[in-house]
């Protein structure tokens, strides 16, 4: 647990979220400003800033993080479409430096 991470804090449930799904190693959330009508985080539970920092212990969390999106993807309106992202480092768009992948699907919100 990092204390000035917001991820961490959400995960120690200290912050309040929208919880989708929960495992051992992961927390789903909904995304506090969802850029479609259904965007989720899957974030580790384990604090790593980026996918840069990921180490081959970590393989078998980052499997599940694509096992998790096929579950998700599972329980929406259109499971053949989603997008999956994940930003790494501040010139891509990574704000948040807890590793998280992005669970898009459904429609554009208006505005992105
Ligand atoms: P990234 O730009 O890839 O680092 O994405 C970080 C994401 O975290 C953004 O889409 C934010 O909207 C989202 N976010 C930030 N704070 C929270 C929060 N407290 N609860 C849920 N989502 C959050
Ligand atoms: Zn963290």
């Amino acid at each position: 647990m990092n204390s000035e991470c917001i991820f961490c804090k959400i995960i120690a449930k200290q912050v309040p979220s929208t919880i989708i799904d929960e495992t051992d190693d992961l927390l789903v959330i909904k995304d506090i400003y969802p850029k479609a009508s259904i965007h989720y985080l899957i974030i580790p539970k384990k604090h790593i800033s980026n996918v840069r920092d990921f180490s081959k212990d970590d393989r078998a969390m980052a499997g599940d993080m694509i096992l998790m999106a096929q579950k998700l993807s599972q329980e929406i309106p259109d499971p053949k479409a989603f997008r999956l992202i994940m930003n790494n480092g501040p010139e891509a768009g990574q704000c948040v430096f807890h590793a998280h992948m992005h669970f898009l699907a459904g429609h554009r919100l208006p505005g992105f």
